[in-house]
């Protein structure tokens, strides 16, 4: 089986935390080989929990995730998350490192050596310029930080993407650039993508397929244009209102 494009399968996964309400409760859905799916839901409905246990940075308490056919129980976690790109909000450069070591850190760990072409090429597709790769971290700006973030993901030529609300905390500009990137690159590299995001309107302009999470359980799981016809219930419709209504008042201003 390739690496590129494979499917993620979650089988009645739960996951309660000692001493807490159950953060994902029986969760059953497949994302398909190339598909682009946003996770959207209200802070605490359990996005996070839910995309940690593909690359088992959280262990279910019940249930299985697949990722193509295989459990991602099935080898050592440190071998999995390096066929898994993994972006989360203030990715957490090392401050210590330039960019360059920042983006070769996988493959300096799966036993590279030349990293230099590589790195090189990773920025390219980041659109970072070539000399940001002997730039310290804390001199960046957020939009580059997390680009490098991204380039570091990539770095291993995983088939699939994990990103936990990465445009978190960016201006809205920077935010959509950086977004729009990220697609191209989903298509042009043929990857699988789950993109945890409080956002609606990024989602529904990002996404193949919308998921909406309420206390621990998918509550909606529609196309973009489905969800905007009011098709994928109320709570998807509560979230759809409010870009909805920012769309249809700037439209009024410009009449
Ligand atoms: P989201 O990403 O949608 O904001 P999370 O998956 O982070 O949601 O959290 C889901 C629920 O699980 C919340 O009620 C949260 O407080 C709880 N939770 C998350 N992480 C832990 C943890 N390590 N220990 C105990 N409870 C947790
Ligand atoms: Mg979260």
């Amino acid at each position: 089986m390739p690496e590129q494009s494979r499917s993620v399968t979650f089988k009645n996964v739960s996951k309660v935390y000692a001493g807490s309400v159950k953060a994902v409760d029986g969760v059953s859905l497949e994302v398909a080989g190339g598909s682009f799916v946003a996770l959207v839901g209200a802070s605490g409905s359990g996005k996070s929990t839910l995309l940690k246990t593909v690359n088992r940075l959280i262990e279910p308490s019940d249930g299985e995730v697949r990722i193509g056919d295989e459990p991602v129980a099935a080898e050592p976690a440190y071998l999995l998350r390096r066929r898994i790109g993994y972006v989360f909000q203030n990715i957490g450069l090392f401050p210590h490192m330039n960019v360059g070591e920042n983006v070769a850190i996988g493959l300096k760990l799966a036993g590279e050596h030349d990293t230099r072409p590589r790195v090189a090429e990773l920025l390219e597709l980041v659109e970072l310029a070539p000399e940001l790769a002997e730039r310290m971290p804390d001199a960046l700006s957020g939009g580059q930080r997390q680009r490098v973030g991204v380039a570091r993901a990539l770095a291993c030529k995983p088939g699939l993407l994990l990103m936990d609300e990465p445009f978190g905390a960016l201006d809205p500009v920077t935010r959509d650039g950086l977004g729009k990137a990220i697609r191209a690159l989903h298509d042009g590299m043929g990857l699988t993508t789950i993109l945890v995001t409080h956002d609606m309107a990024e989602a529904l302009l990002l996404a193949d397929r919308v998921l909406v999470m309420e206390a621990g359980r998918i509550v909606a799981d529609s196309t973009p244009r489905d969800l905007l016809a009011g098709k994928a219930g109320a709570v998807a419709d509560a979230l759809v209102a409010v870009p909805r209504e920012q769309a249809h008042r700037l439209a009024e201003l410009e009449k």
